[in-house]
This record gives structure tokens, C-alpha cells and sequence, in this order.
């Protein structure tokens, strides 16, 4: 029930993994499909249903981890408690092998995306945009009429609002987004209708 992106770039098959929570053998015959390489697992944030798979299959393609930002350091030093809390099986904490910052780049094959630190769901929460593509992956920040949850230790609601009205919504009405669970949406679509944080609900 969360969504996991493969990135291919077109001209190289060079690919990027971001989020694998689980099902990785879906995920490795979707490799195998698309005739993909791939070059780094990329993670939004350290919740267990976001980056369970993470380990496994960095190692398993001798590849990078790269992300989130610092401040997650602590949900992954919690994944074995994350995972036996939701009854998963045992999740290894890990470290990336690259924390990333706001402003950051991160490449695979031709592609280019553009890290933004995103706090609130949790501190050291990430979002990977492609300028070109105009598409974000955003991870538990924003959903298609919903927006991420701020029950969770160091969640911060108004931190949440602000990443969302402040840093993803000037990038354009027409950026598509993926986010965490559910239907992919675009920033216009949340603008107009969201009813967290639309331009009628928040005075910005
Ligand atoms: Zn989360
Ligand atoms: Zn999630």
C-alpha cells in the first residue's frame, strides 16, 4: 500500500529505486522488464513502509543509498522497532551512504534531480524533483486530497504547511507529484481542492 518509483533514463537505462518498502521481487522483475541498470536507491524518509527494502536491494545491485537528510538519523537507527511494531518482519537499521541537504543533486544516467528538504511528517524528510520532467516525488508530504500525518515523535504540522504552500507549490501549478500512497496528483489539482492546504483554506 505505498508506492515505490523506478526511474529509468531513457538514453542510458541508468535507473534510480526510490521508496522500496517491500515486494522486492516486483520490483526486480520490473528491473528486468524495463531492461534497466540500476545506479542508486534514493529514500524520501526513514518510516519502515518507505525504505524496509532499502538494504536488501542496495546490496543486492551494489549500489548507494542515498537520502534523506540528517534528521531522519533517528527513524532509521528505529527500524527494528518500526518493523516489529507494524508485525513486519525484522528491518536492519542502516545508514545511507550519502545524507541528503536542500539544494542537493542527485544523478542517474542522464537525469538530474533537485533534493528540497521538506520537514514536518517527519524532521529529515525529502522530496526529489525533476526540473525537466516536471515531476516530484514527495514522499508522505502531500497526497492527492490529503496531506501527511503529525502524530508521530518530532512531527510538526505548521513545519508541514510551510513545506507544502512555501517550497512545493511555487514550483509550478503543472509539476506532477508521486506521493507516498495513493493516486499521483499535481500541485494545481492540491492548489484548488485540497482541503489542508488550498489557497482557500490557508492564507499564504
Ligand atoms: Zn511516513
Ligand atoms: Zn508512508
Amino acid at each position: 500500500m505505498q508506492n515505490c518509483s523506478l526511474l529509468v533514463c531513457k538514453h542510458t537505462r541508468s535507473a534510480a529505486i526510490v521508496d522500496p518498502g517491500g515486494d522486492l521481487e516486483l520490483i526486480q522483475a520490473q528491473v528486468k522488464n524495463l531492461n534497466a541498470s540500476i545506479e542508486k536507491v534514493l529514500l524520501t524518509h526513514g518510516h519502515v513502509d518507505h525504505c524496509a527494502g532499502a538494504f536488501t536491494l542496495a546490496s543486492y545491485y551494489g549500489v548507494p543509498i542515498e537520502g534523506p537528510h540528517p534528521d531522519e538519523q533517528f527513524w532509521l537507527s528505529l527500524l527494528p522497532q518500526q518493523s516489529a511494531y507494524f508485525g513486519l518482519p525484522t528491518t536492519q537499521a542502516f545508514q545511507p551512504s550519502r545524507w541528503l541537504h536542500d539544494g542537493d543533486i542527485v544523478q542517474f544516467g542522464n537525469e538530474m534531480l533537485r533534493v528540497l528538504h521538506c520537514p514536518g511528517h517527519t524532521p529529515g524528510h525529502i522530496v526529489f524533483l525533476s526540473q525537466k520532467h516536471r515531476l516530484a516525488l514527495v514522499g508522505d508530504v502531500l497526497f492527492s486530497g490529503s496531506i501527511g500525518r503529525t502524530d508521530f515523535p518530532r512531527s510538526n504540522h505548521l513545519d508541514l504547511i510551510s513545506s507544502i504552500r512555501k517550497k512545493l507549490f511555487p514550483l509550478g501549478d503543472d509539476v506532477r507529484f508521486v506521493p507516498g500512497h495513493g493516486p499521483m496528483s499535481t500541485f494545481g489539482q492540491e492548489r484548488r481542492t485540497n482541503p489542508y492546504v488550498a489557497d482557500h483554506v490557508v492564507a499564504s
